[in-house]
């Protein structure tokens, strides 16, 4: 019986020795000798190995060469590093940068210009995978879809779960704001200003989500934000209304999450305990003057309840970024601007009209002074990023693109300065990368084809001539991006001049 058992043993041991996988690809992808980094589980053990594509999916990831007949391109990876796509699970792609709607019907031609550029800045800094977090029509998804090169498109629906007259409804001239949320909550304390035309029993939590479902959504976005910037006090969801829409959106299949940035929101929907916050916690209300390099006990403990229940935590740093980018005369010094936005469009925001929302912002401030402001701001979201990041806590690659009407936060690029001011903040490389790529894919539900390099998944990848392990500046340093497995040079994608 021995003798028997030492003879499977060793033929096992010599037949995982010899005999190599046999491939036959029909439209296949052979990436050979290529540093391989991904996980499943936050913990990355990297090795030289070979990926094989065939049509959109991997079909292959392994150590040995396989054998491989058929019809493929092979790509040498040695030296080179190979990532999942990267997923930001915060964007806006309604929208053209820096303009109201006014502008973008003034100036169809830089709308259209920038509207075809978008999608390839996108995948040329490495993003295979967003969703929008915001209203958005068919006809905007089929637009973005129909471009030739773009990533995969998810979204929130056709328009967010804010309450009635809340954030952001509060925007919109009152006439027509009720029109462009459709999905916003009754709130009974809004009765007399909510028109009558809207059946209550249509704007239930219940009723919204079904709705959103219903579109195509993988996700509800709501609101709490009791107003910034001088607003009038804005009306915020209830704990019943909020935990109403949570279970809703459960027992839906999708995934809640919340715009809030201050003590008081994150405190509120901690409480609750919804899936995912869409920002950082850095208005820190009353603790807004204390140095920047401790946490207040309050700020502390709400940071504790979001790890302990593991909410999702979308930092999104480039919000105070590209706001306060508006105060910055050497932001159109940066030459990779030019490979991402049209010429065109980065000579209208130099101009007396381009620049309306930086004098709407900061028309009485000193550059001094806005850098004063928002760097005290700054501090305190990577402060609170820093503590989540080494306790633990659940961070998701988000970067709200664009986060306001703000030209500081072009697509793409503006998640590579994501990035590098993660990395800023203290958050370790292994885990800028696991938010940007697998904890995201898990969050959103989309784990079975994307967010890992695994047999199975969708072909979305990037090689790279650097490590993001070792340096944040790998990211910039993409050779090719696959999109379902179709190979695209980065440099195909740049702004054709
Ligand atoms: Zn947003």
């Amino acid at each position: 019986m021995k003798q028997i058992l030492l003879g499977v043993i060793l033929l096992s041991v010599f037949s995982c020795k010899t005999e190599r996988e046999q491939l036959n690809l029909s439209q296949g992808l052979h990436i050979s000798n290529v540093t391989i980094i991904t996980t499943e589980d936050g913990n990355y053990n990297p090795y030289i190995g070979h990926i094989i594509v065939d049509n959109d999916s991997i079909v292959l990831v392994s150590k040995n060469e396989p054998h491989i007949k058929g019809n493929y391109e092979k790509i040498d990876g040695t030296g080179k590093f190979i990532i999942p796509g990267l997923i930001d699970s915060h964007v806006h792609i309604t929208e053209v940068q820096g303009m109201l709607p006014h502008h973008m019907e003034k100036y169809p031609e830089l709308t259209k210009e920038f509207n075809s550029q978008m999608p390839r800045s996108y995948l040329y800094y490495g993003f295979t995978t967003l969703i929008n977090l915001g209203g958005i029509s068919e006809e905007q998804i089929a637009s973005f879809n129909s471009q030739p090169a773009k990533p995969d498109l998810f979204h929130t629906g056709n328009s967010g779960a804010p309450v009635a007259n809340g954030y952001p409804m509060n925007f919109a001239p009152e006439e027509f704001r009720f029109e462009a949320a459709p999905n916003f909550i009754y709130l009974e304390s809004e009765a007399a200003n909510t028109p009558d035309k809207f059946e209550p029993s249509n704007h239930t939590p219940k009723a919204v989500v079904e709705r959103i479902k219903k579109s195509g959504a993988i996700a509800v976005k709501s609101y709490f934000e009791s107003g910034f910037r001088g607003m009038p006090k804005l009306p915020v969801p209830t704990k019943g209304i909020m935990s109403n829409l949570q279970e809703e959106t459960r027992s839906n299949g999708l995934v809640l999450i919340v715009h809030g940035n201050s003590l008081e929101s994150h405190s509120f929907l901690s409480d609750v305990g919804v899936d995912v916050l869409a920002h950082g916690l850095w208005n820190w209300e009353k603790y807004k003057d204390v140095p920047t390099d401790s946490l207040p006990l309050e700020i502390k403990q709400t940071l504790d309840l979001q790890i302990q229940k593991q909410i999702g935590y979308m930092p999104t740093l480039t919000v105070i970024a590209g706001e306060e980018a508006l105060a910055d005369d050497d932001f159109f010094k940066q030459h990779e601007l030019k490979k991402v936005v049209p010429q065109k469009l980065l000579d209208w925001y130099k101009t007396e009209e381009g620049q309306w929302f930086a004098k709407e912002l900061f028309g009485e401030y000193s550059a001094a002074e806005v850098h004063e402001i928002y760097g005290n701001i700054q501090a305190h979201a990577m402060l609170a990023l820093k503590y989540l990041s080494y306790n633990n806590g659940l961070l998701l690659f988000g970067t709200d693109t664009p986060s306001a009407p703000t030209y500081g936060n072009q697509p793409g690029i503006n998640g590579f300065w994501e990035l590098r001011l993660m990395e800023e903040a203290g958050v370790p490389l292994d885990k800028i990368l696991s938010s940007a790529t697998i904890n995201n894919a898990k969050m959103f539900h989309l784990d079975a084809s994307i967010g890992s390099l695994t047999k199975g998944k969708k072909a979305n990848m990037l090689l790279l001539e650097k490590n993001p392990l070792q340096n944040i500046n790998a990211y910039n340093t993409i050779e090719n991006i696959f999109i379902g497995g179709k190979n695209i040079k980065r440099t195909d994608l740049e702004v054709k001049q």
